[in-house]
């Protein structure tokens, strides 16, 4: 409570046939937060997150980001979010350089900021060396950092990431970790979603545990590591 929020979230429902996916969510992530949705496979994460950003609407609810109505008003919050979805589904023949530049141009982004900031993130994710390649090419590991320079271009205030660690060499985990702490210490936001408890208690300052479509602890890390109740729960669950 008096938290800015970065994303709220209230009574957010989607169903698939018979089966409800997500439930009714409330989820809070206050501003400035490095947040982990957390929960095992089939929680509900990559429903809820793509209801967050647009990509797939929601039965029920509503979604605010920075304060804008997603499903109300998709173009104003367009500039304010980046995203990396789970499956990335990126340009394979196009190199990692030209991936870039294509994502600026569809943004709108002026040519000379687009080259700027696309070689200050070719760098930032150790892929200099690699802007020449194609994308086809790339490690899994090079496919999330140049997904994450592709979703950083435009310098939006809020990134969702689903899954982003997932198959991730250790060294480029390092280097995605560097830049998304790098990018929320400037007052910025990251939620991501991950199914090991391990990796969000590492890196995160705000955790929201999801189960069965149902947000079942939400708060700081502290807040959700004190609750025992739930420390049982999930070492059964994620
Ligand atoms: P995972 O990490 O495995 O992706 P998740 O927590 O992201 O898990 P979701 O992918 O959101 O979970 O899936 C929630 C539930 O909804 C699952 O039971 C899944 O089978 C179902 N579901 C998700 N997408 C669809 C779809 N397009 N059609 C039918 N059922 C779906």
């Amino acid at each position: 409570a008096g938290h800015p929020e970065a994303v709220r979230t209230r009574g957010l429902y989607k169903r698939f046939g018979q089966q409800v996916a997500v439930g009714g969510v409330d989820l809070v992530v206050p501003l400035g937060s490095f947040a982990g949705l957390v929960g095992p496979n089939g929680a509900g994460k990559t429903t809820t997150l793509s209801m967050i950003t647009g990509l797939l609407m929601p039965d029920g609810g509503s979604v605010e980001v920075g304060g804008i109505d997603v499903w109300r008003d998709p173009v104003a919050v367009k500039a304010h979010v980046g995203v990396l979805p789970e499956g990335l589904r990126l340009f394979e023949r196009l190199s990692g350089r030209e991936l870039l530049s294509y994502n600026g141009q569809i943004r709108g982004i002026p040519k000379e900021e687009v080259t700027r900031r696309a070689e200050e993130l070719l760098r930032v994710m150790d892929l200099a060396d690699s802007a020449d390649k194609l994308v086809v090419d790339y490690s899994t590991g090079m496919r999330k950092k140049i997904a994450l320079a592709a979703a950083l271009l435009h310098n939006p205030k809020v990134l969702f990431l689903d899954e982003p660690f997932e198959g991730v060499d250790p060294v480029s985990a390092n280097t995605l970790v560097e830049v998304l702490r790098r990018y929320t210490a400037s007052g910025s936001t990251v939620v991501f979603s991950s199914h090991v408890m391990e990796l969000v208690e590492r890196l995160c300052d705000w955790v929201s545990v999801m189960n069965h479509g149902h947000i079942v602890a939400q708060g700081t890390l502290a807040e959700v590591r004190g609750d025992h109740t739930l420390n049982d729960a999930l070492l059964h669950l994620v």
